[in-house]
């Protein structure tokens, strides 16, 4: 590289980086960043000119596509146009965002709720604005790493409890002094392992202590609960939780990210956190897809019937074949190989045969803990998810790690 500095600290992190990844393609072992030419019916998606059955997809509900849904992003852009031009605060506020934040109320059982355009800034600017220098946030060690941004940037002392371990957590709290501000902060459902945090114990905690309770619903929204609203209807413990955050990227087929509370703690947000008044508001079809998108939710619960009917069939599947897929109960599948290298060979095992999943290595997990994090939908039909079982079993006793 042709660089002035080709000796810093900058040059060696980018070398390094990219000696990573030209070995990794060097083995034919780079499936990343590859472009979907089509999205098909049963999410199939057309890839390099093959179709492909797709697992690697957040759309839990299949509802990217939904004729509702494009159709209200649609009218959205007739109305608004395809851009705000400003930040909420001052010109960019549409009648759209309203209905939306309404709508997420409701939806999360909630008294209010303010939208940001990214559910990473989402946790970034609600964590570093409600904690500061002297108050405590305890963190799961695996939570997504936009919680783990928010924590550092807000400057307040950073405390990770190991992974859904409550007793640790609980002596943690124990160690903080009583008189300051405290924050727990969890996924509800672990974006790398699929399995649900310990909620009735998280509660309990955050009561005796009196810690604020934030939990994260990016893969929870539309997967857990009767109706999908999440981890509270899942316990049947509403009001239960003081920031409840979510995406709207991943079931909800649009953009941007949530909170939803309280009346004062939202006020507090619009008017105090950065991501809000210094970042331009949602597009107008992104605020009216995801808008139109919890609707579809409630209106068509069998899409939920059908996500729990084939997450039982898939993770099933797997665990008879005698694959490792942690503790999930959920549409997150890790299929664990240990070592990175394995869960590449795997991976390419499956694409060469046309199922599209991929492969998470550190430091997005653990060292020796890579896997295929695979994901299914209700949109996948039982003959296909038997078929990519199939040819993820064959994949494995290829590479030696099934019988
Ligand atoms: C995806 C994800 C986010 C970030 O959401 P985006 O809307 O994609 O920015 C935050 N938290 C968790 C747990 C996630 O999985």
């Amino acid at each position: 590289m042709d660089f002035n500095n080709a000796n810093d600290s900058v040059m060696r992190r980018m070398q390094a980086l990219a000696n990573r990844i030209t070995h990794i393609k060097s083995q034919d072992f780079y499936f990343y960043n590859q472009a979907v030419e089509e999205i098909l019916p049963g999410n199939k998606v057309r890839v390099n000119g093959r179709v492909m059955g797709m697992y690697a997809s957040y759309s839990y509900l299949g509802l990217v596509g939904h004729p509702r849904i494009n159709e209200a992003a649609k009218k959205a852009v007739d109305k608004f146009g395809t851009g705000t031009n400003g930040v909420r605060t001052l010109a960019g506020t549409l009648t759209i965002h309203n209905e939306l934040e309404e709508t997420i109320a409701n939806f999360k059982h909630a008294e209010a709720a303010i939208t940001y355009t990214s559910g990473y800034a989402t946790n970034l600017t609600v964590i570093s604005t409600l904690m500061g220098r002297g108050d405590y946030v305890f963190s799961d060690k695996i939570n997504h790493a936009s919680i783990v941004d928010g924590c550092l940037m807000s400057g307040a002392e950073f405390r990770r409890f190991r992974h859904n371990d409550m007793a640790h957590l609980e002596g943690l709290l124990k160690n903080a002094p009583a008189d300051v501000s405290k924050l727990v902060v969890a996924d509800s459902v672990f974006s790398m392992d699929g399995d649900i945090i310990d909620f009735p114990k998280i509660v309990e905690l955050c009561k005796k202590y009196n810690a604020w309770l934030m939990i994260d619903e990016a893969h929870s929204v539309g997967v857990l609960g009767k109706t999908g609203t999440g981890i509270e209807e899942h316990f049947n413990m509403y009001d239960s939780i003081d920031i409840k955050m979510g995406t709207l990227s991943k079931t909800i087929p649009s953009v941007g990210g949530y909170v939803a509370g309280k009346k004062e703690l939202i006020e507090f947000l619009r008017h105090g956190s950065r991501a809000y008044i210094f970042s331009a508001a949602l597009p107008p079809a992104q605020a009216a897809a995801a808008n139109e998108s919890f609707k579809v939710i409630l209106d068509e619960p069998w899409r939920i019937e059908n996500l729990n009917r084939n997450t039982k069939q898939f993770i099933g599947g797997l665990k008879g074949m005698g694959f490792d897929t942690l503790l999930t109960e959920t549409a997150v599948v890790p299929v664990l190989c240990g070592e990175d290298d394995k869960a590449f060979a795997l991976t390419r095992e499956c694409q060469m045969n046309d199922v599209f999943v991929l492969p998470v290595v550190s430091p997005a997990v653990q060292e020796g803990m890579a896997r295929l994090r695979a994901t299914i939908t209700a949109a996948h039909e039982t003959e296909e998810i038997d078929r990519a079982m199939n040819v993820i079993g064959e994949a494995g006793k290829k590479l030696g790690m099934v019988k």
